[in-house]
């Protein structure tokens, strides 16, 4: 890595106090451009699709048990270790199930990296982003909590499995054939190849915009 520094101040640059003049019209024209920040929560931001919020467990649609396979990989990935998968044995099947799920979500940081990774879309990120809580625990979310935030997802937003998860939680611009079958439900053309999009340019693609 390169440092540059500053050249030296000239002895009439230090007289004339050329930065702080540079500092003080930096500071006009803030005064007259557009604010960024929003008087929340009475202004309420645009939350772009893809937004990495609040986590939710995907049911399946045929039993409404969640769609987890216990495969374990978000568990693996997560760089902060705040997902915790427990499987038990059903005693009459002796099929490996599903106990608990748990994710701390004061450790996550919100990567996005256990939905991309789950193979079924049972993980997911909505883009719930304004919720509190008054103690810890209540931010521990446990399996009937992701289940639940799922459910309040699809209510406040109108969003269904088809249009949210599969073309949210997609990693951009791979061929079909390089997902699980769960993975390869159709997403927009934007989401593959060449028409992928990232930063400025993904705006231009969000329904909000068209
Ligand atoms: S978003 Fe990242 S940090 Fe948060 S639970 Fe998923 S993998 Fe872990
Ligand atoms: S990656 Fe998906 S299927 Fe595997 S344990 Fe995590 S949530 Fe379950």
């Amino acid at each position: 890595m390169q440092i540059q520094y500053k050249k030296k101040r000239t002895l009439l640059q230090n007289l004339l106090l050329v930065e702080l003049a540079q500092g003080m019209w930096l500071t006009l024209k803030r005064l007259f451009s557009k604010p960024i920040t929003l008087q929340y929560p009475h202004e309420q931001p645009v939350v772009r699709r893809g937004f990495r919020g609040q986590h939710a467990m995907v049911p399946d649609p045929k039993n409404g048990k969640a769609r987890c396979i216990g495969c374990l990989k978000c568990q693996k990935v997560c760089p902060s270790q705040c997902i915790q998968v427990r499987m038990g044995k059903d005693p009459e099947t002796k099929r490996r199930v599903l106990e608990d799920y748990t994710v701390d979500a004061l450790r996550c940081i919100y990567c996005g990296y256990c939905a991309e990774v789950c193979p079924v879309n049972a993980i997911i990120l909505t883009e719930v982003f304004d919720y509190s809580a008054s103690t810890r625990k209540e931010l521990h979310w446990d399996l009937p909590h992701l289940l639940a935030n799922w459910d309040s997802y699809l209510q406040s937003t109108g969003e269904s499995l088809e249009t949210y998860v599969n073309p949210t939680w997609r990693p951009r611009g791979l061929p079909d054939s390089s997902f699980p079958a769960l993975k390869r439900l159709p997403v927009d053309d934007e989401w593959k190849g060449l028409k992928q999009v990232t930063g400025r340019l993904a705006k231009a693609f969000h329904p909000l915009n068209r």
